[in-house]
């Protein structure tokens, strides 16, 4: 008999979810995730992972975790579809939504993609047991959106590599576990062609890490420092040199934390990532009606406009997520939903903003609520930069989906050695 033939139908699945959630899941008020952490501490910000870990580990003792990972890895085997009903089920309770991303994507999505069966067998429980969390290492101080560009290096001694550079704005590296390494390993080929990927266990010697204070008094930003550490080869991702195949493929996965991954089990209708700061319209009716507001023509016009924001977005998510898994568009059109978060993340924030006015900027303690999200307008930008710039995804789509000319490069044929750049930042 084969697998679809044994398969539990969607419908069976979404009451078997619906029983499971109702009996064991904790009931929840969505806040809008990641943006919370600028105002807790680092003893509140280290509770709060604890507390996303022991929910990761009772989705997985539940048989919920990992629904469209094979099996063999301790997943459920199941499809996209049967992840989409557990979405639905899942709005109103608690889940692990801070470690969602980048942990199960693109992390974990790259792992199950280029991993060997035995990097797959050893790296994908332990994320979905909530032991393993995963940070992205792609950014560095020259420059994140030109990701070829990387200048940490490894060099090749037996069967270890040894890594030094810097890497920069990795959220959560302090609390996290390992980190997926985009590297150079070939300084005399253009920069496309001397990279790759390692797994790389974050607390180690010969790793610091510096925690980076933001605007809104977050400090989950990190930069790394990494000095003469050694990487077994085992730990590489992919074949050597031929990280940007690897690359490529990452950033798509990364784009799809705006919605689309098959991964992530985040509520229907919200992006993986807080990419919403306001929380959506969803929010705002209970905020509006508990301060006597409902009844204001503007204030319906701005939870009218979040609404129908949150409606395009759900859609666009569908119609892409679809046309992307049929082929009748290439995957670089997951660039389409990333740029739509992007922007009307921004003006979601700002319709929070505007809608409460003299609310946003000053709170009492009681108004705890009203603070987090003059907080959150701080940080309405992190949205067009997070997971790669707006402008990077308008690139893609241009050259990529609709096929105008691509953008001049001088360094495509240069061995990346003998490319002009700025000295490393230490
Ligand atoms: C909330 C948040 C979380 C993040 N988490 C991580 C993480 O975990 N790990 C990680 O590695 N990074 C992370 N980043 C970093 C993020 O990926 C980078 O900030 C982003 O890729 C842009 O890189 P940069 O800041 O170095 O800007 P630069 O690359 O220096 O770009 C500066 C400006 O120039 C524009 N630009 C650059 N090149 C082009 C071009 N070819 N065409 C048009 N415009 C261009 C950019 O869009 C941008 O506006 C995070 C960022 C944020 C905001």
């Amino acid at each position: 008999m084969t697998e679809s033939q044994t398969m539990e139908s969607v419908e069976s699945f979404a009451g078997r979810a619906r029983a499971w959630l109702a009996g064991n899941m904790p009931r929840t008020e969505d806040r809008g995730g990641r943006h919370q952490a600028a105002t807790r501490s680092d003893e509140q910000e280290l509770a709060h992972i604890a507390h996303c870990r022991a929910l990761q580990r009772m989705l997985f003792d539940g048989g919920f975790a990992g629904i469209c990972v094979p099996t063999d890895y301790g997943g459920q085997g199941l499809t996209v579809a049967h992840q989409e009903a557990f979405n639905r089920e899942v709005r109103g309770y608690e889940y692990p939504a801070d470690t969602q991303v980048p942990t199960f994507t693109p992390c974990m999505s790259v792992i199950l993609e280029f991993g060997t069966h035995e990097q797959k067998k050893r790296h994908v429980p332990p994320i979905l047991k909530g032991e393993a969390l995963w940070m992205q290492f792609l950014s560095e101080p020259s420059g994140g959106s030109d990701v070829a560009g990387a200048q940490t290096t490894a060099v090749r001694d037996g069967e270890e590599w040894v890594l030094n550079g810097s890497k920069i704005w990795t959220t959560g590296a302090w609390w996290a576990d390992w980190g997926l390494c985009l590297v150079r390993t070939n300084w005399d080929v253009p920069k496309h062609r001397g990279l790759t990927v390692f797994m790389l266990e974050i607390h180690q010697p010969g790793i610091e890490i510096h925690r980076i204070e933001m605007i809104n008094g977050s400090r989950e930003f990190c930069q790394e420092f990494i000095t003469d550490v050694h990487v077994p080869d085992s730990q590489r991702i992919g074949q050597i040199d031929e990280g940007w195949a690897v690359g490529t493929r990452w950033m798509y996965h990364e784009r799809t934390i705006s919605g689309g991954s098959p991964y992530v089990t985040s509520p229907a209708g919200r992006p993986a990532v807080a990419l919403d700061p306001s929380g959506g319209a969803v929010a705002l009716i209970p905020l509006a009606r508990s301060r006597g507001w409902l009844g204001d023509t503007r204030v319906k016009e701005l939870i009218g406009e979040a609404h129908a924001l949150a409606l395009i977005g759900n859609a666009l998510v569908h119609h892409i997520g679809d046309e992307i898994s049929t082929g009748a568009t290439t995957s670089q059109a997951a660039a389409i939903t990333r740029l739509w978060f992007g922007t009307s993340g921004v003006r979601n924030s700002t319709i929070c903003y505007e809608l409460l006015g003299a609310n946003a900027v000053t709170w009492s303690d009681e108004d705890r609520d009203l603070g987090q999200r003059g907080i959150r307008f701080l940080m309405r930008q992190s949205s067009c930069i997070a997971g790669g710039t707006t402008e990077m995804a308008r690139n893609a789509i241009s050259e990529r989906v609709l096929g105008m000319p691509r953008e001049r490069t001088v360094d495509k044929d240069t061995p990346f050695r003998d490319v002009p750049r700025s000295a490393p930042t230490r």
